[in-house]
């Protein structure tokens, strides 16, 4: 008798890892998605600050066909000739002198971790091997970016913890300084934590821990897999600090929506990481080059970065008056460019939930927060209607306190 499948409809095949929404989209345009019921949602949370030019913007989409019909792969063998350009485009708009491509934000942070140990290990000293992170922060689900970010929740039930990170808490100098060890390779940390609930790291403190990275002899890491490559209204976060890191790790953003991420350093924060060392099949592959290379494209284009500060200042201009509105909903607006965070003075679920009714996606962060991350080519009209409806929702989330004050009254 063949095998006849007796699934439930909502059984899936899929390690039910992600607690997903009853929603699935079948194509995108700008900063609008269309449903697979045929529903027209206002993308603000562009698959976590990924989709930085919006869905199907039309030079990445060029740039995808175009490279699809020439070459999909050849390996880390052979020299890639887009792989070079972008590198190189990378390193003049930034501190770096030197580049390695990956396919993920974790893989970036691995590269960063094993980069910055391999520097001491080259320079003599290969009893540095520790990392100092913070509270709150996020840098992936691999097992030593996991260490790295330190949450309990995360960890359990995976094993022993990777060994060589040392956390302390969000911007606290004294207790940096008080975790330098003879031990302490490197400091690795957010310029603005994104999934930690949008909080910006103060200019001082960046400033500060150059200072200290500089006195112990200690490489400094910047996590910028969310706030880079434009999302906070420079190229890169840190560039608002007047100070640098060693070594940076991007993706999200990098590639506009197809998977590829980046380790940044300068020549002699990489100079352990010889042939040999280091490295990844997929990483750096035409297709993900010439996607990155056309997001570059847009991006350092005159005047792009501008635009995406110009319509930053209104948005949030546009939400302050929202939250005096609405002052039992919004307890504050936070964030850098198009990385903002409102924190809510409900549960962050319940403004999700009712923007989501309001057709607009968001994304949840700790410390109840609701993150927008609009793509970065968002207009003045685009920050209107996401106002009028973000305005709505608040309402009805009053509403619906209304009537469970009146409840409680009546009973
Ligand atoms: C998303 C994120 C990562 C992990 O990126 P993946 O591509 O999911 O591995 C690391 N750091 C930060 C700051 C992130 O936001």
């Amino acid at each position: 008798m063949a095998e006849t499948s007796s699934a439930a409809p909502s059984s899936s095949a899929l390690l039910p890892v992600f607690a997903r929404m009853d929603l699935a989209f079948e194509r995108g345009e700008g900063a609008w998605l269309m449903s697979t019921t045929g529903e027209r949602y206002l993308d603000f949370g562009s698959g976590i600050a990924v989709n930085a030019l919006g869905h199907a913007h039309p030079h990445l989409v060029e740039a995808l066909k175009a490279q699809a019909e020439k070459l999909w792969h050849t390996s880390n063998l052979y020299k890639m000739p887009d792989g070079e350009r972008l590198a190189q485009r990378l390193v003049e708009h930034s501190f770096a002198d030197t580049v390695f491509f990956t396919n993920s934000g974790a893989e970036a942070l691995e590269c960063a971790i094993k980069m910055a140990r391999k520097y001491h290990s080259a320079s003599g000293h290969p009893e540095r091997f520790r990392i100092i992170t913070f509270e709150g922060a996020f840098h992936g689900r691999t097992l030593a970016t996991l260490a790295a970010g330190g949450q309990q929740k995360y960890l359990d039930g995976f094993g022993p913890k990777v060994e060589g990170f040392d956390q302390v808490p969000f911007a606290d100098h004294d207790a940096i300084e008080k975790a330098i060890t003879p031990e302490t390779a490197a400091i690795l940390i957010e310029p603005i934590q994104g999934e930690g609930g949008v909080r910006v790291v103060p200019t001082q403190c960046l400033r500060g821990l150059r200072e200290l990275c500089d006195r112990h002899g200690l490489l400094l890491i910047f996590d910028e897999v969310q706030c880079g490559v434009g999302r906070s209204g420079k190229l890169f976060a840190y560039e608002r600090s007047g100070i640098a890191p060693d070594i940076m790790a991007l993706a999200k953003g990098i590639g506009g929506g197809f998977p590829m991420g980046a380790c940044i350093a300068t020549k002699e924060a990489g100079k352990g990481m010889t042939a040999g060392s280091h490295g990844t099949t997929f990483g750096g592959n035409p297709l993900a080059m010439a996607v990155g290379n056309a997001v570059l494209d847009v991006i350092l284009a005159p005047g792009f970065l501008d635009h995406v500060e110009k319509t930053a200042l209104l948005f949030k201009q546009r939400l302050a008056e929202l939250k005096d509105r609405h002052p039992r909903i919004i307890a504050e607006i936070r964030g850098e460019g198009l990385l903002i965070g409102l924190k809510m003075a409900v549960p962050n679920t319940e403004m999700t939930a009712a923007l989501l009714k309001e057709h607009v996606l968001a994304v949840g962060a700790g410390d109840n927060v609701v993150r927008l991350l609009p793509p970065l080519i968002i207009d003045d009209a685009l920050v209107g209607e996401a106002v009028s409806r973000l305005d709505r929702a608040c309402s009805h989330i009053e509403a619906d306190m209304g009537l469970s004050q009146k409840k409680a009254v009546g009973a």
